[in-house]
C-alpha cells in the first residue's frame, strides 16, 4: 500500500515538473550544410510508397546476375591448363568477382580452352559445350586454343578452337599468366553487360 502511494506521489511529481523545449542542435556556422534538403512532393506512386527504389531495365538486372556468377567448367587440354588451375587457387580468390570452378557441364556457363586442341579431342569439346545451358561462353586460353599455337605445321592440331565452338573472349599468351586470364574473365563480364539486350 505504502509502495503505490509513494508511485503514485512520483508520477504526479513528472505530470507537474514543466516541459522542457524541444532540443534544437546549434551547428554554428555549419547549420546551412548540415540542415535536411526539403524534397519537392514526389509524383511517381513507388517513390510515396517506397522511397529510395532504384528503377531499372530487367535486361540490367539479369545481366548483372548472369556476369556476376559465371561457374567456368573445370577441364583442360596441356600447358594452359597448369595456368588456369593455378588462377582458381585461393592466392587468386576469384570467389570475389563470382567465379566458381563447376566439374560438370551441366551447370557451368564458361568453358576455358586451356592448351591444344587435337582434332582427336575436338569431338569431346563440341559434346562438352552442347552439354552446357544457354547462355554460355567460351574463353580461347594462349596461342595453342586460338590458333594452334606452335602447332601450325601439325595437320594433327586444330588451328582455332572456334572452327569447331564460338568464342568470346581470347586471352593471349604461350601460356598466359593467371593475371591475364582473370583480365579475359573481366571482359567477359563487359561483354555480357553489352550484349545484355541480346540474350533473352
Ligand atoms: S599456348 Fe603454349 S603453354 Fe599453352 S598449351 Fe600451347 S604450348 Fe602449352
Amino acid at each position: 500500500m505504502a509502495m503505490s502511494e509513494n508511485a503514485s506521489a512520483e508520477n504526479g511529481a513528472q505530470a507537474d515538473a514543466p516541459k522542457r523545449p524541444p532540443y534544437v542542435p546549434d551547428y554554428g556556422a555549419e547549420e546551412l550544410r548540415l540542415t535536411p534538403v526539403e524534397l519537392p512532393e514526389a509524383h511517381a506512386a513507388y517513390r510515396i510508397v517506397l522511397p529510395g527504389v532504384i528503377q531499372t531495365g530487367a535486361d540490367v538486372v539479369l545481366a548483372m546476375g548472369r556476369k556476376s556468377s559465371l561457374w567456368p567448367l573445370t577441364f583442360g587440354l596441356a600447358c594452359c591448363a597448369i595456368e588456369m588451375i593455378g588462377t582458381h587457387m585461393a592466392n587468386h580468390d576469384l570467389d570475389r568477382f563470382g567465379i566458381v570452378p563447376w566439374p560438370s557441364p551441366r551447370q557451368s556457363d564458361v568453358m576455358v580452352i586451356s592448351g591444344t586442341v587435337t582434332k582427336k579431342m575436338a569431338p569431346a569439346i563440341k559434346l562438352l559445350y552442347e552439354q552446357m545451358p544457354n547462355p554460355k561462353y567460351v574463353i580461347s586460353m594462349g596461342a595453342c586454343a586460338t590458333n594452334g599455337g606452335p602447332y601450325t605445321e601439325y595437320d594433327r592440331v586444330l588451328q582455332g578452337v572456334d572452327k569447331i565452338i564460338p568464342v568470346d573472349v581470347y586471352v593471349a599468351g604461350c601460356p598466359p599468366r593467371p593475371e591475364a586470364l582473370i583480365q579475359g574473365y573481366l571482359r567477359l563480364q563487359e561483354k555480357i553487360m553489352e550484349d545484355k539486350k541480346m540474350v533473352g
